[in-house]
């Protein structure tokens, strides 16, 4: 079915609390919004999602529909096999949502959606081999070559996450220890202030609280005592800095991509971390000095990106051009 560039689509992020659907025009523009939260059943999540799409397309004329799933689909992108904060598993979500609605409906990894989002309206505009790294509870990743996402030869998105960068360091969820994620996230940034803190307990007067109970730290409160110049969160914000630019040129051995975009929740925290994190970045690059620095920006569509992005892949995948 053939989607005319004028059209509209809508864009979908399914994450693990929320359901947000956009209808998106072919500027990238978000001409409506809905949330809903995420239902905890396979079939009820199925049903808000119709009905997301049916309340957007009772007030516009809609085309084709994308889904941004944080888990991974299937080469066709027709199926979600395994969403780890979603109830599905191997269901063929696409081909469902698409007979009920009768609309041309595909599926995209979330950190891939945002990516391309990025890549046509936001930061990534004009990047030749460009990396997404989206920090947020841990790290997403997705990569594009000359316009086109790397999948590797299963449909998985590049899982930068979970590069091991300290052998035996901290457990993560995924059962190994030492991942990236583990030290360069939001969940990263509450742990390394809470071990600043046990080491250090007067050394900082806004997040004293949490000295006797760290796990009442989060990366957001971390985020926003570094803004206000606290020692602790100032450090754990610099030990952040520091892994984000040591992965990075790792990704670098590896992609040699010419632009990073640094998206997710933490990205908004951008300024207290980029230039720290460029110039450990610089440093530790393979042949450091004698090759071309990948530019580091921070993304530019916040959480839309996936919305946007999705309705775009949806829009790309159903075009007459
Ligand atoms: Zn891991």
């Amino acid at each position: 079915m053939a989607v005319p560039r004028k059209a509209l689509t809508v864009g979908i992020d399914v994450g693990g609390t929320s359901l947000r659907a956009a209808v998106v025009d072919g500027t990238g523009q978000v001409r409506e919004l809905l949330r809903v939260p995420t239902p905890k059943s396979a079939d009820a999540l199925d049903d808000s999602l119709d009905q997301a799409v049916r309340t957007l397309a009772a007030r516009h004329s809609i085309a084709a529909v994308g889904l941004a799933v944080a888990g991974f689909v299937s080469d066709d992108r027709s199926t979600v096999r395994f969403a780890p904060h979603l109830p599905w598993l191997d269901a063929p979500v696409g081909v469902e949502l698409s007979a009920r609605l009768g609309l041309p409906v595909i599926l995209e990894h979330d950190a891939n959606a945002a990516l391309v989002g990025e890549h046509r309206f936001g930061a990534a505009a004009g990047g030749r081999v460009v990396a997404l790294i989206a920090i947020g509870t841990g790290i997403g990743a997705a990569l594009l070559i000359d316009g086109t996402l790397y999948r590797g030869a299963h449909g998985i998105a590049p899982e930068l996450g979970h590069l091991q960068v300290v052998p035996d360091g901290r457990a993560c969820p995924c059962g190994k220890r030492g991942c990236w994620e583990r030290y360069c996230s939001g969940t990263a940034l509450a742990r390394t202030a809470g071990q600043l803190l046990a080491a250090e307990p007067g050394g900082s007067r806004t997040l004293a609280h949490a000295a006797a109970d760290p796990d009442s730290l989060t990366g957001r409160l971390v985020a926003a005592a570094a803004r206000d110049g606290d020692p602790i969160a100032v450090a754990a914000m610099r030990d952040l800095a520091g892994w984000l630019g040591l992965g990075l040129a790792g990704v670098a051995d590896m992609y040699d991509p010419d632009l990073v975009v640094i998206g997710g929740g933490v990205s908004a925290s951008a300024p207290l971390f980029l230039d720290d994190a460029r110039e450990r970045y610089a440093a530790a690059l393979t042949g450091a000095g004698h090759r071309p620095l990948a530019r580091i920006r921070a993304a530019q569509l916040g959480d839309a990106a996936g919305m946007i992005g999705a309705a775009e892949l949806a829009r790309a995948a159903h075009t007459d051009g």
